[in-house]
């Protein structure tokens, strides 16, 4: 990998997402060579990844260079690599551009879609994780409306036109939320000569409510914005199978869609080499102490989503969100040169910020720790708090001017076809 040698002792992150560049960011001023890994040359703002599936912003409004980002420090390096491998006994990453030795390791490799054992709807469904998942899901949406207009099939027409979202947590709200103001806003002014009132939005959601992890208040009233909107949502309801046309689940409800957004689940990216059974929890998180050593390690550590640290308010894990992972990233900074120092680590504290979601203009629900509020000054709250969040200057002026624009003009201008996806088709 061409990494010179030096004498400092040598930390390899894994995963360039919140946690592993809040923790690159402390170290790269410290006495240590940083070595950061990952297999796309960016970091992305995943919170917006929706906003790119609707044509709502640019991709390249919510991704950023990871070189960028830790340009000015001298003992940072960055290498475009995908790790295939840890080997603990050698204390080395094996990647797909050659090995590398490590002193500390850190695992900040985040998550991936949980399909839950599931190969056809994983063959058939989309995914949002990514920016090119979000590319893929935006191309799939306008061609479908482009094959509707062609179509004199009825069945086939409404198929097309048919949105089912699984997943009633922020990404499928949000998502719903954006469909319905295409829906009715756009589509009509682009598709005059069809009838775009038939495009149904569904989202299906196993247990009794949607936004779970938030207020009683927050999931009853981001279902009565939905449901103004025209989405539909059917709760209390398992999906069991898609084939790329029909979806089926635990009950007599069936859907016909050509497009189904799966944003059910989520589970650890977790790398062979550190998948023993001793230390992955439960949704296949690595289990680390409240230093975010992974168990039975003294020098490897996982922080964000991929870590499972379980405390008394959330025996299960932290939540899979930025926040802990940003504060996992930034305490481990201090830790490790606490660590390598001799000195006692401290222990990591999560400090809940709350949490929020927007449905759509001027209707967002926020609950903050101390306070809860729903409606226009949610919305509000919710835009800064994104506009804050984002890396870069650049890329926080484009998404507000993008905004402004959309807003006053209700218009979403990045509906391009830019890649064509090719809808896999069953037989
Ligand atoms: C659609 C969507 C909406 C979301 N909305 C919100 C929200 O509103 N609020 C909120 O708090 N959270 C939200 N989240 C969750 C939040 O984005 C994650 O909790 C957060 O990104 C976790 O940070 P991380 O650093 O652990 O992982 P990530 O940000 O996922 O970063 C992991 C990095 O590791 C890299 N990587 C993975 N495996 C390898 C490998 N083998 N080799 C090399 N590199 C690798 C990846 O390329 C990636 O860059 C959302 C997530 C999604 C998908």
């Amino acid at each position: 990998m061409n990494i010179p040698l030096t004498s400092y002792p040598r930390v390899v992150i894994i995963g360039g997402g919140f946690a592993g560049i809040a923790l690159a960011k402390k170290l790269s001023k410290q006495e240590v060579q940083v070595v950061l890994l990952d297999k796309h040359n960016y970091h992305t703002f995943q919170p917006l990844l929706y906003q790119v599936s609707t044509g709502g912003l640019e991709p390249d409004s919510i991704a950023y260079p990871i070189r960028k980002i830790l340009k000015d420090f001298p003992n940072f390096h960055f290498r475009l690599a995908n790790v295939e491998e840890i080997s603990t006994k050698d204390r080395r990453v094996m990647t797909d551009i050659g090995p590398l030795k490590f002193d500390y390791l850190v695992v900040a490799s985040g998550a991936e879609t949980n399909y839950f054992g599931n190969s056809e709807i994983e063959k058939y469904s989309m995914a949002m994780k990514t920016i090119p998942e979000s590319l893929n899901l935006r191309s799939l949406i306008l061609e479908n409306f482009e094959e509707a207009l062609l179509t004199s099939d009825l069945n086939e027409r409404n198929a097309l036109m048919n949105f089912v979202i699984v997943g009633g947590g922020p990404t499928g709200v949000e998502l719903a939320g954006a469909l319905a103001e295409i829906k009715k806003g756009i589509l009509p002014k682009d598709y005059p000569d069809l009838d775009t009132r038939l495009a149904q939005i569904h989202i299906i959601q196993s247990s009794d409510c949607i936004l779970k992890g938030m207020s009683d208040k927050a999931s009853q009233r981001a279902e009565d914005f939905l449901e103004k909107l025209g989405v539909n949502i059917w709760k209390n309801v398992r999906v069991t199978n898609y084939d790329g046309r029909k979806v089926t689940t635990n009950t007599d409800l069936t859907f016909e869609t050509a497009t189904l957004v799966w944003a059910a689940g989520v589970k650890g990216a977790t790398i062979k080499g550190l998948n023993a059974e001793d230390y992955i929890t439960k949704g296949n998180r690595l289990l680390v102490n409240e230093f975010n050593q992974v168990k039975g390690f003294e020098t490897i550590f996982a922080i964000g989503d991929i870590a499972c640290m379980a405390t008394e308010e959330f025996p299960n894990g932290l939540p899979m969100m930025a926040q802990p992972a940003i504060q996992q990233g930034q305490q481990l900074g201090d830790n490790m040169i606490r660590l390598i120092e001799k000195q006692p680590m401290k222990p990591f504290i999560y400090k809940d910020k709350g949490a929020m979601a927007t449905i759509g203009r001027n209707k967002a629900v926020v609950d903050l720790p101390k306070f809860k509020f729903q409606g226009v000054f949610a919305w509000y709250v919710w835009m800064f708090v994104h506009l804050f969040f984002l890396i870069g200057f650049r890329n926080r002026m484009v998404v507000f001017v993008n905004w402004v624009y959309n807003y006053i003009r209700f218009d979403r201008e990045a509906r391009l076809i830019i890649r064509p996806f090719k809808r896999k088709l069953k037989g």
